[in-house]
């Protein structure tokens, strides 16, 4: 297995890398996670255990674009290896604007990439299930054609394949996964869960893109990490691992959901304008990281769902 002791966390303030950062620090093996991170609108050290001053995290703010930087950090702290989450992640901006998603999805990774290569430090890339475009039925495999709908996947997919690259030209030790959509603790409240239950919680109405038929497979935030890190400590060079749960749902049973779980009417549903090029359903088949990881998620989705939804709530409130 790959050396786990002093992993860089790139984007560890925001929702799921602060999620991983939880997860590597309950690991005996794990000296201390240094954590890049750029805080962006996205970003909050508030995310983090002790707000980032926790004894074995080491918080460094700065771009994952910026070369010397990086250079300078792998070496300083001695780190064994990049667990690469830091992105811009909403697909909405991408559509509004997709400049920052080309910088930082796609250049930040061409340069965290080339940095690791010269230091000879694995890399693992946290891609996306986006990078296969929609499915109508059946399940997408990792040997599936890449077919991006939006900037957002296109620079995710842009990244995905500079690292597929990079191990194929260099012999660079690189691993990927490409997960599905996540729920969890500490989501940025733009984003369809945490917005959904902030209008719920107001009493305001509840706006679902289109028919609210699109479908997504939900895995929990913490099943995300850990498939990350099994990945990062199993997967075979020059791999993809899709990181699934196998619970789809479509976005109004979800939003139906919230709406029970707060105990609010659905008549705040209201559909509005579908987003352009809306990807009607995500499906993957992680069979291959169940296999060759022995990773299996563990959330039991309506179980956590609901604690989830009270969580957020709470942190919406407070
Ligand atoms: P997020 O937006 O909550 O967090 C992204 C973090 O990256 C933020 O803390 C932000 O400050 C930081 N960041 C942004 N630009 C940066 C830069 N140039 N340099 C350094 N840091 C920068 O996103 P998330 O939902 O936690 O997603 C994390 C990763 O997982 C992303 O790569 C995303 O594509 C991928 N992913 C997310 C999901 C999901 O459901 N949220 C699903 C599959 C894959």
């Amino acid at each position: 297995p790959r050396d786990l002791t002093r992993p860089l966390v790139t984007g560890g303030a925001g929702f799921i890398g602060s999620a991983l950062v939880r997860l590597l620090l309950a690991r005996p093996e794990v000296e201390r996670v240094v954590v890049l991170d750029k805080l962006t609108y996205a970003g909050s050290m508030e995310r983090l255990p002790e707000n980032g001053r926790h004894p074995r995290i080491t918080f460094i703010r700065d771009d994952v674009a910026d070369r010397e930087t990086l250079v300078h950090l792998l070496d300083f702290h001695g780190i064994t290896g990049v667990l690469h989450l830091a992105a811009e992640s909403h697909v909405d901006r991408s559509i509004e604007r997709p400049d920052d998603f080309i910088t930082t999805n796609i250049l930040g990774t061409a340069c965290l990439l080339d940095v690791c290569r010269h230091a000879g430090i694995p890399l693992l890339h946290c891609s996306t299930d986006e990078v296969y475009g929609s499915i109508t039925a059946g399940l997408f495999t990792e040997e599936s054609p890449l077919k991006p709908s939006s900037p957002y996947s296109a620079s995710k997919t842009s990244a995905d394949l500079l690292c597929l690259a990079a191990a194929t030209t260099y012999g660079q030790d690189v691993v990927i996964t490409r997960g599905t959509n996540n729920y969890g603790p500490r989501q940025h409240p733009e984003k369809l869960i945490p917005r959904m239950i902030q209008c719920a919680l107001r009493d305001e109405p509840l706006p679902v893109y289109g028919s609210g038929l699109q479908v997504r497979d939900w895995m929990h935030a913490d099943d995300h990490g850990s498939g990350i890190i099994a990945a990062y400590l199993k997967g075979t060079p020059a791999n993809a691992y899709n990181l699934g749960a196998r619970c789809e749902r479509a976005n109004l049973d979800l939003v139906r959901m919230i709406l029970a779980i707060l105990g609010k009417p659905e008549s705040l549903i209201r559909h509005v304008t579908d987003r352009p090029g809306h990807d009607l359903r995500y499906a993957v088949d992680p069979s291959k990281a169940e296999r060759e990881l022995g990773w299996m998620p563990r959330a039991v989705f309506e179980r956590d769902f609901t604690a989830t939804v009270h969580q957020l709530a709470r942190e919406l409130k407070g």
